[in-house]
């Protein structure tokens, strides 16, 4: 007997419980105030790693390519495949080291690779020579940032090195600030470890802003910026978060409604005890989904544009919160998580602040398998609502 022939009229997709929207107008806004923030000669890296921060990496990666940015910034060599399977042919630049094993299919796939050791433009090197191209490197110097790069008491030294390699081709050089977004002094002590080097590396593209450090300091815009955040519409500085509009809204429904007595307790560990009696909301949403359980008991909702407070603890696929103020709330309802509601806006800065990490962490923790909806994309293949698992 066939399991699978028995359940095959379930197999079309219902109507999702919780799904992801994502704005093409509002991302190609974002572009533009990054344009507007560099000189015309600087090149945008639009940085894609982690599923384009959690809003999907090819249709993203498209309407970025679609909107006329020039360089794709990523994580690994998966990525690199996804994105050239899609048919993306612009630069792609690998901003986390490579393994010997992966060099021939950076190569083959005329990837760019951040590089931190001579073995790495070694390897390339190798690769490179046995498939008769050339590999295009950056060199990263760690001024600072305690991670990926060389150190400056041997750069120079190793750069020699690695411009005998006759298959490598430099390409940049950059760096990567720690603090761009809390210390502007830290920030420019790193610039200034750089400059230092300058004279060695004259002639060859420099890059060194992530978001926040293109709208601390205008000069750190050089040849090419590393932006992502900024271009999903947030920031970690207040002032910028104003110039931007986030493109994503995270939205679940409203599943069952109870009214429950004064002092009833509320979900695991009993944490929240009514004050009074109340109208309570279960919505699908839970941290198994990427609903942080930091959030229980300090986080709200949108239901009809009105804020409601989550109540109790948030469970693995279930949030429950207080509707006592909104009488006409109906089985079904949409919760934004994230997003805009009549007047009222819940943005995933307040989230992380809640829930005591960074914006960064909210986008990128929201399960795949959530449905993304891309609306007003200019790229055909999301023309209209693309879901995809
Ligand atoms: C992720 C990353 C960026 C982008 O940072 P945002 O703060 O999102 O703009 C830039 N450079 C490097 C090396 C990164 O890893």
């Amino acid at each position: 007997m066939s399991y699978k022939n028995n359940y095959s009229f379930i197999s079309s997709a219902p109507l999702p419980r919780s799904w992801v929207e994502i704005d093409g107008q509002a991302l190609r806004f974002n572009i533009r105030v990054a344009r507007n923030r560099i000189p015309k000669k600087t090149k945008i890296i639009a940085v894609v790693k982690s599923d384009a921060y959690g809003h999907g990496l090819v249709p993203i990666s498209r309407e970025l390519v679609q909107s006329g940015i020039e360089v794709l910034g990523i994580n690994n060599v998966d990525e690199v495949i996804e994105l050239r399977n899609a048919g993306i042919q612009n630069p792609l630049l690998i901003l986390c080291p490579i393994l010997p094993p992966e060099a021939p299919l950076v190569i083959a796939n005329n990837a760019w690779v951040v590089v931190s050791s001579f073995n790495e433009a070694k390897w390339l090197n190798n690769a490179a020579e046995h498939l008769g191209k050339k590999a295009i490197i950056h060199l990263k110097i760690d001024t600072g940032m305690g991670r990926l790069g060389f150190s400056p008491s041997n750069f120079v030294k190793e750069m020699e090195k690695i411009k005998k390699l006759s298959s490598v081709c430099i390409g940049a050089v950059c760096t990567h600030f720690a603090q761009a977004d809390t210390d502007l002094e830290a920030t420019e002590k790193q610039w200034l470890e750089l400059l230092k080097l300058k004279e060695y590396f004259k002639g060859l593209p420099i890059h060194v802003a992530n978001s926040a450090a293109l709208w601390r300091k205008s000069v750190y815009a050089c040849d090419y910026v590393r932006i992502g955040l900024a271009l999903y519409g947030l920031a970690p500085m207040s002032f910028l978060r104003r110039l931007l509009r986030p493109i994503m809204s995270w939205k679940c429904k409203v599943v069952l409604i109870k009214e429950l007595p004064k002092n009833h307790p509320i979900s695991y560990g009993s944490t929240y005890r009514l004050k009074k009696p109340s109208k309570i909301a279960v919505l699908s949403i839970g941290y198994g989904d990427g609903y942080l359980r930091s959030l229980s008991n300090k986080a709200f909702v949108l239901i009809k544009g009105k804020r409601c407070p989550v109540r109790g603890a948030v469970t693995m696929n279930q949030i429950m919160v207080d509707i006592s103020e909104l009488p006409s709330c109906k089985i079904g309802e949409e919760a934004i998580l994230i997003g805009t509601q009549g007047k009222e806006s819940i943005n995933a800065d307040e989230l992380a602040k809640l829930a005591g990490t960074i914006s960064y962490e909210i986008l990128t923790n929201i399960h795949s398998n959530i449905p993304r909806q891309y609306r007003h994309f200019l790229s055909r293949s999301n023309a209209s609502l693309h879901y995809y698992e």
